[in-house]
């Protein structure tokens, strides 16, 4: 598709269940974000579509682990990533959410109408399911070894390790998630799409480009590893897959359909759907028709997602838009690969991330300090890696030096040499070079063509390059420095002042061709640049194409006679204590570090007495949740007859009355601890001590003397409130 007439670009909904961290920034966002603000700089007819995505198992088991509700743990979350996004300027159109009715109209109306197409197949098999928790356990419920390359922790749906796409069955030693136990067999329906039917058109969409009779796509403009996954999936041969779960969070199977009860919208059917709904949500919110954006074949449909997620956008999303009829394809899915951190995969369940809100709040204002090295080290073809390091080193060497130099060292001599008025010059020499390494000095002779290099960037803009795109564009400032170093404007100005104004103009038309390109990758450095240049903020209407037009025409960028501004600040140093707080705080919050600070305890002890008991082993956090903790007020104690160590206590906790046997008249007096509020651990089971019936225990700690004293909370509660 050469030219379509508008373009729907989505990012990979965010999945409700963690917050956000660089890998998924560099991955599906700013990619996605770049090219977007760049049509919208060429003129084009663009939507930016994205939203939660807060359905399915992974939804549930989070809540579980938090102990809130699944509705609490999608908010927490959604309202996290509208603000990661907005704070790091990415610029959907629309965000939306999978918990909407609109979203669940709108994934009910596709499965209703696969089905009355009679696509489906329903087939009742075997499942696994867990006895204790009375649940079917699909993709997440469950767990077990990947029987492609052996790692223990793969999950039902997908092996993290490997990638492949896995079925629970396929599992080997299947453990349930939930409670740990060994799952059994049991029957239940489920409906299929018959995913073998539509390998023939699936390899011609992916291999020759085929979208559908009339337009094809260029499959060479795929990325190869896109490609090269999709071609391995449908060599492995496509099977029917099921596309709905026994589950109790998602979207319901249409009710009308026999044997719906319980049954919910497989996460990977409900969520790409999300795309639409959320197309309608914008086309509502602002007047437009969504149709044209999905059912207009000269529409190009693009996915930006990481790679873990080519199969569904690919074949799976494909395949649904196909049977549900007259949608179009996606023309390109441009995936990218993962983005390590500090020599090691980024993972979430070992805190091992960058994570953007704490970005953020560290760095409230370096946002475009952080999508410069993101952007110059995507993981376009292969995986990269952010460090700290790397990041210091960009940011002073080449915001800093490269290109706050060169703007600050135009600005400033304007203003010095000119009271900040844009000098005239003699128009022959404007572009065709200004500077010549070999003679050393102004020299008539081609080096810069800003209109040659903004071709270039385009073209790389438009093949999903963004590193080779923002390479040319710090090249364009590198080379405005080498003019001022060459000619020494600062010295010339003495000896020939009518050169120093054709040098000046010139470094003056290259900043203002920086501030208008410069948006889609460093947007709020824009807005700097062009309040320093005098000129409007740029909105993303079509303002690089009216660049390049001026360019080609040898129209002055910046008119002799404008007056710019004052400098403003662009790009500070990164100091080494700010970077090694930052690789401390990784290290510290990591499974790694704790493994590290084990070590370093037990080497400790040896050489010298450990002062207090040994930590004892870890235990879950369901272990943990199976204790009642409760705040409570002493309001009577006596001593124990016959006793030196017992005082019997009576505490209030708020709707009822406890007797606790508690050994701590040694250190205590029955009058002294009258009107203690204490913490009770309320459910272990009672006890008869010395004839008293003690329920529950109230919590001590003892010190290395072995003194004993109340947890004692600083704040007054109300009897009963629950500890945890
Ligand atoms: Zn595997």
């Amino acid at each position: 598709m050469i030219h379509p007439k508008r373009y729907l670009i989505t990012s990979a909904l965010p999945y409700a269940n963690g917050p956000l961290h660089i890998g998924h920034l560099s991955g599906a966002y700013l990619s996605a974000d770049i090219y977007v603000r760049f049509l919208r700089l060429m003129d084009k007819d663009v939507v930016y579509i994205c939203g939660s995505d807060e359905n399915g198992a992974a939804i549930t088991m989070r809540a579980k682990k938090e102990g809130i509700s699944p509705q609490e743990i999608i908010d927490k979350y959604h309202y996290q990533f509208i603000e990661a996004f907005e704070k790091t300027g990415i610029s959907f159109d629309i965000y939306h959410r999978t918990s909407s009715d609109l979203h669940k109209e709108t994934a009910q109306e596709f499965f209703r109408d696969i089905y009355n197409k009679g696509i489906f197949e329903e087939k009742e098999s075997e499942q696994y399911f867990d006895e204790k928790a009375h649940q079917f356990l699909a993709d997440r419920y469950i767990k077990g070894t990947c029987p492609k390359c052996g790692y223990e922790e793969a999950y039902g749906d997908q092996c993290e390790k490997c990638g492949s796409s896995l079925s629970p069955l396929e599992l080997i030693n299947p453990v349930s998630t939930l409670t740990g136990d060994k799952p059994v067999l049991k029957k239940t329906k489920h409906w299929y799409l018959p995913l073998n039917k539509d390998e023939g058109w699936l390899r011609e969409y992916i291999e020759e480009g085929v979208l559908n009779e009339k337009e094809h796509h260029d499959p060479n403009e795929w990325k190869n590893h896109v490609v090269g996954q999709c071609k391995s999936w449908l060599d492995g041969g496509l099977q029917p897959r099921a596309m709905t779960r026994d589950l109790d969070w998602g979207v319901d199977v249409p009710h009308e359909i026999e044997d719906s009860e319980g049954k919910k919208l497989y996460v990977w059917m409900d969520a790409p759907i999300g795309y639409i709904s959320a197309t309608k949500y914008w086309a509502e919110k602002t007047g437009n028709d969504w149709k044209p954006y999905w059912q207009d074949e000269e529409t190009a449909l693009i996915h930006f997602i990481g790679k873990d997620n080519i199969v569904f956008h690919c074949i799976i999303f494909p395949a649904i838009l196909k049977a549900k009829g007259d949608y179009i394809l996606p023309v390109n899915v441009p995936a990218n690969q993962f983005m390590n951190l500090e020599g090691d995969k980024i993972s979430t369940s070992k805190n091992w991330a960058v994570w953007v809100n704490e970005y953020i709040e560290d760095f409230p204002d370096n946002i475009d300090e952080l999508r410069y090295n993101l952007t110059r080290n995507m993981p376009e073809h292969k995986d990269s890696e952010f460090t700290w390091k790397n990041f210091q080193e960009t940011n002073n060497t080449e915001l800093v030096n490269n290109l706050g130099n060169f703007v600050n060292r135009v600005i400033v001599l304007t203003n010095k040499y000119y009271k900040g008025v844009v000098p005239e010059f003699d128009q022959d020499s404007m572009f065709t070079g200004v500077w010549d390494q070999d003679f050393g000095g102004f020299h008539e002779t081609e080096m810069l063509s800003l209109h040659d290099e903004l071709q270039d960037m385009n073209a790389k803009l438009r093949k999903f390059d963004f590193r080779g795109a923002l390479k040319i564009l710090m090249d364009i400032s590198a080379k405005g420095n080498q003019l001022l170093q060459f000619n020494e404007p600062w010295k010339l100005i003495k000896e020939d002042p009518e050169a120093v104004k054709a040098i000046m103009n010139f470094a003056l038309q290259i900043v203002t061709a920086i501030s208008v390109s410069i948006k889609p990758f460093l947007p709020a450095t824009s807005d700097k640049l062009r309040k320093m240049l005098n000129l409007p903020l740029i909105e993303e209407k079509g303002e690089l194409l009216e660049l390049l037009d001026e360019l080609a025409l040898g129209e002055l960028l910046l008119e002799t006679d404008h007056k710019i501004n004052e400098p403003v600040h662009l790009f500070s140093k990164i100091e080494d204590e700010v970077i090694q707080k930052q690789i401390d705080k990784l290290k510290s919050g990591s499974v790694k570090k704790e493994e590290k600070e084990e070590k370093t305890v037990k080497v400790n002890s040896e050489k010298k007495e450990a002062k207090h008991k040994e930590i004892k082993p870890n235990i879950s956090f369901d272990d943990f949740s199976k204790m009642d903790l409760r705040t409570g007020t002493i309001i009577e104690a006596e001593k124990i007859k016959k006793t030196d160590k017992l005082l019997k206590l009576t505490l209030d906790l708020g709707d009822e009355k406890r007797t606790v046997a508690s050994g701590i008249a040694e250190y205590f007096t029955p009058e002294e601890i009258i009107g203690k509020q204490i913490v009770l651990l309320a459910n272990l089971e009672p006890r008869k001590i010395r004839g008293v019936v003690s329920q529950g225990m109230i919590l001590m700690a003892e010190d290395s003397e072995g003194k004993l004293e109340f947890i004692n909370p600083d704040t007054k509660f109300e009897d009963g409130s629950v500890v945890r």
